[in-house]
């Protein structure tokens, strides 16, 4: 087998350069914190309550009681472990749809 040569080393996985990686993960911690999905998950839904998660029409994250007209409640689910998410509404734990 023959090695790679040193600047492909630092790529990641063969695809990425390290520094543009680093470049794209900064880009995306500024974006959740200002409130965009970033469709790296499934939307969420409590079960318990109703509290569904959706994106408005700028691509931030809302949330919102179904069966009433689709208006922001501010609140968010709370990341657990794994793919588990607390319900900041009622307090559930909701999982994540995956497949
Ligand atoms: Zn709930």
């Amino acid at each position: 087998m023959v090695k790679p040569k040193a600047k492909y080393r630092k790529n990641v996985a063969g695809i990425l350069p390290r520094p543009l990686l680093r470049q794209i993960e900064h880009i995306q911690r500024l974006a959740r914190e200002a409130g965009f999905f970033l469709h790296d998950r499934e939307l969420l839904h409590c079960r318990k309550c109703g509290l569904l998660e959706d994106v408005d029409n700028m691509g931030q994250l809302i949330t919102y009681n179904s069966g009433h007209t689709i208006s922001d409640t501010g609140l968010r689910f709370m990341k657990g472990k794994g793919h588990k998410y607390l319900c900041p509404a009622c307090g559930a734990i909701t999982c994540e749809d995956v497949e």
